[in-house]
Order: structure tokens, then sequence, then C-alpha cells
């Protein structure tokens, strides 16, 4: 089963997709993860390529897409694939399927994590991270200093409303398409998730996915 998560940052989407790697026995793509890995590996194929991240640039869709043809060709022999931060664009879902297809395999389930405005805020504006190790706390969980490291934790600078909705809305803007183009796909079951409640653990968001995946007949 390949499933592809489609939602903007802070939905929540990469915990997700480790429990349900964990519970399908899956493997979890994350592009964000791939490029820190090339990145890391002068001797690595892509890495001239992958330069841009450094400079902050948008990596254009021909090297996306062949990071993750890379990724995939050393995946052959998974019983499935966790699609995470990837597509982005139309042109990149295009490409995915000829990849997939071309391994006789497809893309069986999209979940699109549709987050209000106000739970991303929640989220984003609670989140403080240790400057020293970069673990990620929630002021929730009550911690005022790293565990592991004793020191202060901080608050991100771009962890403000105004970034945080400006992202919001970039990234509607661009994975409109994308989601269309699952949408109007008869080969795979799309799933669309609600998150309305700012108080929803990720272990009740799982749950609800896995009830979704079993209605579908997916969730064996
Ligand atoms: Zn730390």
């Amino acid at each position: 089963m390949n499933i592809v998560l489609l939602g903007p940052p802070g939905s929540g989407k990469g915990t997700q997709g480790q429990l349900l790697a964990e519970d399908f026995n899956l493997v979890q793509l994350s592009t964000g993860d791939l490029f820190r890995q090339i990145l890391q590996d002068p001797g690595h194929p892509l890495y001239d390529k992958l330069q841009v991240v450094k400079q902050g640039k948008l990596v254009s869709d021909e090297v996306v897409n062949a990071v993750v043809e890379d990724a995939l060709t050393k995946l052959k022999n998974a019983k499935g694939v966790i699609f995470d931060g990837f597509p982005r664009t139309v042109a990149q879902a295009e490409a995915l399927d000829k990849m997939l297809n071309s391994m006789n395999k497809k893309v069986d389930v999209v979940i699109n994590f549709d987050v209000t405005k106000h739970v991303l805020l929640h989220r984003l504006l609670g989140r403080r991270i240790c400057p020293n190790c970069k673990r990620i706390f929630h002021i929730r969980q009550g911690y005022t200093e790293c565990p592991d490291c004793r020191v202060q934790l901080i608050t991100r600078e771009d962890d403000n409303e105004e970034v945080i909705m400006k992202r919001f809305n970039e990234y509607n803007e661009k994975t409109a398409g994308v989601k269309e183009y699952y949408l109007n796909s008869s080969d795979c079951v799309f799933i669309n998730l609600t998150v309305d409640d700012p108080d929803i653990t990720a272990e009740e968001v799982h749950n609800e996915i896995v009830s979704e995946l079993a209605k579908k007949g997916l969730a064996q």
C-alpha cells in the first residue's frame, strides 16, 4: 500500500506517517529528510543539484523527482511507501504515477490533513525548541528547559502568527492542484481528515485514519 500525505506544515502529517509506517510496516519517505541525507553525502550523484537548498532556494520539480526516484529504486522490496512532503505540484504527482507504474505499483491512498487555522496557530504558537539539540516541544508538555541538554527552550523566530498564516496560505495555493489531481483520480482512495480540535491527540487522529482505512477495506 502506497500512501500520499497532504497537509500544511504543522498539520501533524509527519507524526501520522510514522504511526502508519509502524502499524502497516511501510517505509516513510520524507523529502525533507532525503534532502538532508544527500546534503551530508558529497559522493551522492544528486549532491551538487541540491545545493540550492542551502541557499534557501526552491528545488525544481526535476530535482525533487530525481531524489524521490533514487530513493524509490532502493525500496523496491518495501511493502509500501508513505510519501511525506511529496508531491507538492501536479508535475510531481504525474512523475510519481509514472515511477510507480514502472514498478507495477500505484498510489493507493491519499490522506488530506484539512487543519483549521485555529488548530494550526494553537499548535505552532505553542511550539518551543531546544537551541542545542533542536528537539521540539509544546508548552502544554510543561517544559521550560530541554530535559536532555538542560538549556532554556526558545520560540523559533518564524513561529509567529504572520509567518504561520503566510506559510499556510502559500501551501494552500501551491497544493490546490495536487488535491484536485488526486480527487479526480479513480485509481486511489482519497481520505479527507478534518482536524478542528486543537486538543486532539496524535493517537486519536491515528485511530481515525485507521478506521477510515478499515471502512475502505484497506486496514489489514
Ligand atoms: Zn536539547
